[in-house]
């Protein structure tokens, strides 16, 4: 088969591989020749040759033959490419040998080019992960071994594993950084195991410079891939190579996990990413918003929306970032400015789900707490504008806050009546425009009932 043939070949199988695919396994290979019904090719490494034969050997030998060969297997031969001189300008004196074969047989997962550092917000919540993730991918030495990140979904772990994937790329090119989901760790043993290959597989895992384990939590209970894991962790320790970990939650958590990996684990830094709070989510939106304008020039978002989403999403960052982008959709396709209400009603599903169920004994109890009143005074039939305010704004809340009917509401405040919850809403409605004492009183209520 001619060079153009294989060209032929290898773009069809850019196509359907998909760019990632492609990049790691095909693009390494050159075709040496084809003799009788074997096509020979030249690979860097042994375990890329096995890879492709296993995963792409069938579809390949296929194409080739519709391309005009006559092929049912194929062979690889180990051997690096031969250098080449555009890509690698004359070398000095001074330069060191070239370090064991870049990063480019690593079957490291593909990295998201905008979870970087430089995308990352930070605030109280994950301050500290933050800060311990910029240690590990910027000092030479090796600092906390391993770094174990973990946190409840959504709230930035696999940003900051990408983000020190980046940065050691960027500081230290010839490094061989590998990271990897848990499922694919696993994926990727089983397949040794299936195809009697552990050798490349531990050779490999071995060889490493930095090694990056994703959502850790996934092996719990799978045994024997948690003492491969248990082997490859120890080597690369030994070794002084970093390893950085993330789970949804601390190693003492997770259960089905063996004793000895639990205490393994914890050896370096165990950090957590917190829940967000509001000033976090307002951030975080607001440098989204910034990326997301680059693309929607022409939206315009009321004062107001960003905080008013900062306010009731809470948690995780990832519905957060999907509703920005639902809004500006939205935005640009009615084609004027996005008021408080049509966010509202664009994010109703969202808002509803994320809705913390507040009770009204809840709103109750804590409009007294703030006024050093006792829930009963609330409760009670008195008058005095110092316990009536505070019922009506307890009211309001509830009226705000709950999906209870007004009677229910009523009822809830010692046996009222609905008319009387009618009313109290009125009040504060139009104290909050009036009294800013109040309106303020109302919004922090509300801040600490949603926390
Ligand atoms: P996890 O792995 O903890 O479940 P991710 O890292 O996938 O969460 O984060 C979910 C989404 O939220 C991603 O798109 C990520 O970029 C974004 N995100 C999370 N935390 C931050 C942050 N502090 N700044 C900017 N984006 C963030
Ligand atoms: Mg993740």
């Amino acid at each position: 088969m001619t060079d153009e043939g294989w060209g032929e070949v290898r773009a069809k199988l850019q196509s359907t591989l998909g760019a990632d695919a492609y990049t790691n396994w095909i693009e390494p290979l050159s075709l040496i020749k084809t003799e009788g019904k074997v096509a020979v090719f030249r690979t860097p490494t042994k375990f890329i040759g096995n890879w492709v034969n296993r995963n792409y050997g069938a579809r390949i030998c296929e194409l080739m033959n519709a391309n005009g060969a006559c092929v049912d297997r194929l062979e690889f031969s180990v051997q690096t490419a031969t250098p080449q001189p555009e890509k690698k300008p004359a070398k000095t004196y001074h330069e060191a040998p070239p370090a064991k074969s870049a990063k480019s047989d690593l079957p490291t997962s593909p990295l998201d080019k905008r979870l970087t550092f430089e995308n990352f917000v930070v605030g109280q919540p994950n301050e500290l992960a933050h800060a311990a993730a910029r240690r590990v991918a910027e000092s030479d030495a090796v600092s906390f071994n391993p770094l174990f990140l973990y946190g409840g979904v959504g709230l930035g772990k696999t940003h900051l594993m990408h983000a020190i994937a980046w940065e050691i790329r960027n500081n230290r090119p010839d490094a061989r950084v590998l990271y990897l989901s848990a499922e694919q760790f696993m994926h990727k043993f089983v397949q040794a195991l299936r195809f009697k290959d552990m050798l490349t597989f531990k050779d490999m895992f071995r060889s490493v410079d930095v090694l990056m384990i994703d959502d850790v939590q996934f092996i719990a209970g799978k045994e024997s891939t948690q003492d491969e894991f248990f082997h490859t962790f120890n080597a690369l320790i030994d070794q002084n190579k970093q390893i950085v970990i993330s789970a949804d939650r601390s190693p003492n958590d997770i259960d089905d996990i063996d004793d000895r990996i639990k205490s393994r684990l914890q050896w370096g830094l165990v950090v957590d990413i917190h829940p967000t709070d509001y000033e976090l989510r307002l951030g975080i939106l607001q440098s989204k918003m910034e990326a997301n304008l680059v693309h929607y020039p022409d939206v315009v978002i009321a004062d107001g929306v960003i905080e008013f989403l900062a306010h009731r999403i809470s948690s995780n960052v990832r519905v957060l970032e999907g509703a920005l982008t639902r809004l500006f959709a939205f935005a640009s396709l009615v084609g004027k400015e996005v008021t408080l209400d049509m966010a509202q009603e664009s994010l109703a599903d969202v808002l509803r789900t994320t809705q913390k169920n507040i009770t009204v004994e809840e709103i109750i109890r804590k409009v007294a707490e703030h006024y050093h009143l006792k829930v009963n005074d609330i409760l009670s039939a008195r008058r005095a504008r110092a316990v009536a305010r505070p019922r009506q704004i307890a009211m309001f809340l509830a009226k705000n806050l709950t999906s209870k009917s007004l009677p229910d509401i009523g009822r809830r405040f010692g046996g009222r009546d609905h008319t009387t919850v009618i009313h109290a809403v009125k009040k504060i409605t139009e104290l909050k425009e009036s009294d800013a004492a109040i309106a303020e009183d109302v919004e922090l209520l509300r801040r600490m009932l949603e926390a």
